[in-house]
């Protein structure tokens, strides 16, 4: 007998009929003689319809209120979804973060994970019930309810995975798996059998979108067993592990990634102490600067341009407007981030240039590089990321 997380994101329950599909998957995982619990995000598009919702009453609702309500989502889906497996006629209860024991630290609307309590839910499952925990929150040291971020329900499922240390967490989405890039962006994209915390991490951040950020940072540190399936198809998904086996893909995937703005601060003094004064200025803001290019010093001064992500591009330029009145500064909306991501180009030579090849047989332009040890990123012109996108994969795949 094993203990199954299973985590449902919004399309898997988005309607009665959804709900009910859902329902067999888990009960049959709980025939087959499993303890399950089950982590549930609201309905299709419910938490976006909220937020809008709460914006028609106020144009800048406070976070927590945004919390209270949000939350309301996840309760509705763990509660239908609860009831949808009594109909099936099997023991079942839904609980809300309290009610587990979920806290969190006091960060509303982006809250992190302190503790779960496993207390209710072993008791639950000596019960031999099927336990539908709503995602996406937890409980303050206020009392007051939070939000993980969005996306969090992933999280949600993780961290019980790691505090109960099950044996499998499952996240059933929409997709059945990880793809070599988006299917719907590369018709040639492969599903993935396996792929590593690492890899997943930076394709997660690189904006694929199959799992949250945190959800994975967790699992790796917790050496989760995670797999990505698909609630539609009864199919075998992705693994997600530390290692995979050893006659792996030199890369694993191929990601885009639209929120970015490149900006230039131009005319510097090429002296020392430039860089570490305009990086700091901007951590200090919280704005978090992804590649960076330097240009050589010529007649005394030099150019710095870095990315950031989008929402953060007006409050950069508003600080450096104000920190360098006498430089030119210039930025650019309209650009791409395009990745290769796999661990085995650590041991593999070749990988930039054959990335920069294909790059070069559509006619695509690279404006700004940076590499990490399992990465390649080139800043491109955006309406050139889909054909950008296409010719790296496949090269590599
Ligand atoms: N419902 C929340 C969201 O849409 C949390 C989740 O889906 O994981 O972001
Ligand atoms: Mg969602």
């Amino acid at each position: 007998m094993s203990l199954i997380v299973q985590k449902f994101g919004g399309s898997s329950v988005a309607d009665a009929e959804r709900i009910r599909r859902v329902a067999g998957i888990i009960t049959d995982t709980y025939k087959d003689g499993n303890d399950v619990i089950v982590v549930v995000s609201a309905q299709g598009d419910t938490t976006d319809d909220l937020i809008e919702k709460a914006h028609e009453i106020n144009a800048k609702p406070s976070k927590r209120e945004m919390d209270m309500l949000l939350t309301t989502g996840e309760q509705a889906s763990a509660a239908l979804l609860a009831m949808a497996i009594e109909a099936l006629g099997f023991p079942v209860t839904s609980l809300n973060a309290w009610q587990v024991g979920i806290t969190s630290d006091s960060k509303y609307s982006n809250a992190r994970i302190k503790t779960i309590s496993d207390e209710r839910l072993r008791r639950e499952l000596d019960q031999h019930k099927i336990i539908i925990c709503a995602g996406f929150q937890g409980i303050n040291k206020f009392d007051d309810i939070t939000t993980l971020g969005r996306g969090g329900s992933d999280t949600t499922a993780v961290a019980i995975a790691a505090t109960l240390r099950a044996d499998l967490c499952q996240i059933f989405t929409d997709v059945d798996g990880v793809y070599t890039a988006d299917p719907r962006k590369a018709p040639n994209a492969k599903k993935l059998n396996e792929i590593t915390y690492d890899e997943m991490l930076e394709l997660a951040s690189l904006g694929a979108q199959v799992l949250c950020n945190r959800s994975v940072e967790l699992a790796k540190k917790y050496r989760v067993n995670l797999e990505v399936c698909s609630s539609f198809k009864r199919v075998p998904g992705t693994i997600v592990k530390e290692d995979v086996k050893v006659e792996k893909m030199l890369i694993t995937g191929v990601a885009k990634d639209n929120n970015v703005t490149r900006i230039s601060v131009i005319g510097l003094d090429d002296i020392p102490g430039v860089a570490f004064k305009l990086f700091s200025l901007l951590g200090q803001n919280n704005i978090n600067v992804d590649i960076i290019l330097q240009s050589i010093g010529r007649h005394g001064t030099k150019d710095i341009s870095f990315t950031v992500a989008s929402d953060n591009t007006q409050t950069a330029l508003d600080i450096l407007h104000e920190c360098y009145p006498d430089n030119t500064i210039t930025h650019d909306d309209n650009v791409s981030k395009v990745s290769v991501v796999g661990s085995g180009m650590q041991s593999n030579a070749g990988v930039a240039a054959k990335m920069f090849e294909a790059l070069y047989s559509v006619g695509v332009n690279i404006q700004m590089i940076s590499t990490s040890e399992i990465k390649i990123s080139v800043l491109i012109d955006r309406n050139d990321s889909d054909k950008a996108l296409v010719a790296i994969h496949d090269a590599f795949i």
